[in-house]
């Protein structure tokens, strides 16, 4: 409590505090509602769109958490968001078959959000049916890299006997994309400086999905959580202050202009899951699903 003080006191007043109070309670209750639930299968569930967690963890597997990994599931398609190195594992825990992804997006090029794809590459070469296509979507030079490492990694595997099934696109900042019956906006994070750094807003069905990435603080996020049913925020660190990364502080701050339905905090960092009984916020872990 007395962190918990720390990190909200001078930030907001006794009213914002109690403004914000019945939400987290309301948050906390659907969480509590809904439980550990994990993943029920790989086909599509008779309702609203989910959101599973495979990997909730930074680059460093910080508290054992797998590294970043999301599946939104649809009547309409299966969407992996991000790639982290734990992918496969990530994928057959919650038993979604690797098969059934019909789109990857990756919101930037950091080895936690998309070195899985050589794994998932080879899973597909040589243990589970590919898709009969696939499209990835990601910021410049995803394609370069991804095939890169597949090499690097798998140098005698037939990695061109896949590539004939994945089309890769190039997501620009700033624009919106249309996958199927996925529409995808984008805006650029700070996060990276010579690689683009991508937040997703994903629709389908009805139902939208916030994705931050990795990011440091941007006034962007506000207008661009409007609306959306489930908003997942990178919060790597407790206190800590960086330009490239968010902090506890610095979204408790902002809490009030968020225009999600739902907030949940994901690739927290050591420090933050050291503090994480002092966080008022939902938290994503391996093997949740949320019901967007
Ligand atoms: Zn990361
Ligand atoms: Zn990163």
């Amino acid at each position: 409590m007395r962190a918990r003080k720390r990190v909200e006191g001078g930030r907001g007043d006794a009213r914002g505090e109690r403004r914000r109070r019945p939400r987290v309670a309301h948050n906390l209750a659907r969480a509590v509602r809904q439980g550990p639930t994990g993943a029920s299968g790989d086909g599509h569930g008779p309702g609203e769109p989910t959101l599973t967690v495979l990997g909730a963890g930074d680059a460093f597997a910080s508290g054992g958490r797998m590294q970043a990994s999301y599946v939104l599931r649809s009547k309409s398609a299966n969407v992996l968001i991000d790639a982290g190195p734990t992918l496969l594992a990530g994928l057959k825990r919650a038993a979604i078959k690797p098969g059934a992804l019909d789109l990857i997006l990756v919101t930037h090029l950091h080895g936690d959000h998309f070195a899985g794809l050589p794994f998932l590459f080879l899973e597909y070469l040589y243990e589970s049916p590919a898709p009969r296509r696939l499209t990835i979507a990601g910021p410049r030079n995803l394609e370069n890299r991804v095939w890169a490492l597949f090499r690097l990694m798998f140098p005698k595997s037939p990695g061109e006997r896949l590539a004939r099934k994945i089309r890769f696109v190039t997501l620009k900042p700033a624009t919106r994309s249309r996958f199927g019956a996925v529409s995808v906006e984008c805006i650029r994070t700070p996060h990276t400086t010579t690689d683009v750094s991508l937040a997703f807003k994903l629709t389908t069905d009805g139902k939208s999905l916030v994705f931050s990435g990795d990011t440091g603080w941007t006034e962007d996020l506000v207008p661009f959580s409007a609306n959306a049913d489930l908003m997942l925020l990178e919060c790597t660190y407790f206190e800590t202050e960086a330009p490239f990364h968010l902090n506890y502080p610095r979204i408790s701050a902002n809490l009030d202009r968020f225009r999600a339905r739902r907030l949940v905090l994901t690739h927290l960092g050591r420090e933050a899951l050291r503090h994480s009984d002092e966080i008022d916020l939902e938290i994503a872990y391996d093997g949740m699903t949320l019901a967007l």
